[in-house]
């Protein structure tokens, strides 16, 4: 029995340590167990027939359903505040999963520009084979892109909370606005905000998914993602024509009794879809091993994203104050154009990825990349370590010059994933990687007084080199929560 009277009442922390957990199975395990097996053994012929039938709910094939997994499918729909979840093996497969729930072989889907380079392969490729027709609007905060992109055949709106690496947060509400007035669901990719900083069905989400393999694990050693649903969206609308809009979830089916997803599971039509026709027959279960993973990393991840979130926009205001750096794109800088959504949005802190322009371009985003000691290369991010990639050599290698520059990938940019490593180790190595790079060319920006103080300070502190930087007001400030 699950033991969710505690939860709705408790804090974050809380609800992170103990939402989902199971009470009264005869066991009594502390922590969930890893229920590593295939299957389930039915008593007798009565209960084999009844787990089928759906008369019994119990287990009987992990690729349907295991408790492992389900413990952490309660756990996510708590602290996202979702009525229920789906674990399945990656993030791809949530996206997948979520969209395949939704959509079919003639609609459209609309998505934000600036989103997950996979993402934007499985909706261009995988997805258009399919037959499902992908748009993309390039300013999602532009209410009339959105409605100028919907069409009859519209049946979803995709979103990134917190896109990467050019943080350029999403206004949530105003897109969920044009979508439920087209009678359209908002799904959002909640992966970089995760539930601690931001709870997307708050904000007007209908469907959230997740990569967990990022901050959700938290330690880089599985893969994993969830698809997250509400219960506010109705799924029993008609389009302008009169037809339905979701068919699959108004139409009977007999495994239902001939009743429909809509009748038998209501709101929640959208999530019994999706986990028992799409996740159950296309298969991306994950290990049972893997979602306890998952569990363990969930278990401290209001204290890693709160460290790492403000760790990074330290690191990102000294970043901004290094003559090296051309620009920093982290949306917690009053810099940012993001600034103000940040704030609306993400008061507790901006995440813990974002990308800076170094003058020098290519040759000098090489030399600092192959200089970094402490700053693992690598494509992830999350990680409780940090990581340092070069998109347009890698992630967006394959986009033109041209859609590369649209989308703000320089060839002088880089991301960073900050860890949990003390911030004044990560800026030394930053500095040392940094040391003797092009600089600025042009005068001090004519504006800003405190930039001009800046860059007169690091001038004042060049050719330090190697050695480890003062510590500025912005590493100093590392230990104090946004
Ligand atoms: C990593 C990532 C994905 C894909 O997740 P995998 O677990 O690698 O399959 C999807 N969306 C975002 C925003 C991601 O960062």
């Amino acid at each position: 029995m699950t033991d969710d009277s505690r939860t709705p009442r408790h804090g974050f922390a809380t609800r992170q340590v103990h939402a989902g957990d199971v009470r009264g199975d005869g066991i009594n395990s502390r922590v969930t167990p890893v229920h590593l097996t295939a299957g389930f053994v039915f008593d007798d012929f009565a209960q084999a027939e009844d787990r089928f039938s759906g008369a019994d709910d119990g287990f009987s094939y992990t690729r349907l359903a295991n408790p492992t997994n389900a413990a952490v499918e309660r756990r996510i729909a708590a602290l996202e505040g979702g009525t229920e979840a789906v674990l399945v093996g990656s993030g791809q497969a949530a996206v997948t999963v979520a969209v395949l729930g939704l959509l079919q072989a003639g609609d459209h889907l609309v998505s934000a520009n600036s989103i997950y380079e996979g993402s934007r392969g499985l909706f261009l490729d995988n997805f258009a084979r399919l037959g499902i027709e992908t748009d993309f609007v390039v300013d999602a905060n532009d209410p009339l892109a959105w409605e100028l992109a919907v069409r009859p055949t519209t049946r979803a709106f995709f979103v990134e909370s917190i896109p990467n690496p050019k943080n350029d947060i999403v206004d949530l509400a105003l897109v969920a606005e044009v979508a439920h007035r087209h009678g359209i669901p908002l799904i959002v990719d909640n992966t970089f905000a995760t539930p601690y900083l931001l709870r997307p069905l708050e904000h007007g989400g209908d469907v959230v998914v997740h990569s967990a393999s990022k901050f959700l694990a938290g330690h880089g050693a599985v893969l994993g993602g969830v698809v997250v649903a509400g219960s506010t969206f109705d799924w029993d609308g008609t389009a302008a024509d009169g037809t339905a809009r979701f068919p699959h979830l108004t139409n009977p089916v007999r495994s239902l009794g001939d009743r429909s997803f809509a009748q038998r599971f209501g709101r929640g039509a959208f999530l019994a879809y999706a986990r028992d026709v799409v996740a159950a027959r296309l298969g991306p279960t994950p290990s049972p091993l893997n979602a306890f993973l998952i569990q363990q990393g969930i278990e401290t991840l209001s204290l890693r994203v709160d460290r790492q979130s403000s760790s990074a926009l330290a690191i990102a205001s000294w970043l901004e104050q290094r003559p090296e750096v051309a620009s920093v794109d982290h949306a917690g800088l009053p810099s940012s154009a993001y600034h103000e959504l940040a704030q609306r949005y993400l008061p507790d802190g901006q995440g813990a990825v974002f990308a800076f322009t170094l003058h020098g371009g290519l040759e000098a985003a090489k030399t600092f990349y192959d200089r970094l000691e402490l700053f693992t290369r690598m494509t992830h991010l999350g990680d409780v370590r940090s990581l340092v990639l070069h998109p347009a050599t890698t992630t967006h290698a394959w986009r033109t010059p041209e859609q590369r520059a649209e989308a703000g990938i320089a060839p002088g940019l880089l991301r960073l994933s900050i860890g949990v490593e003390d911030p004044a180790d990560l800026t030394a190595d930053l500095a040392q990687a940094l040391a003797g790079l092009p600089r600025a060319a042009a005068a001090p920006a004519p504006d800003a007084a405190a930039t001009a103080d800046a860059a007169t300070a690091d001038v004042a502190s060049a050719g330090s080199g190697a050695t480890a930087p003062a510590p500025t007001s912005a590493s100093a400030r590392s230990g104090v929560p946004a």
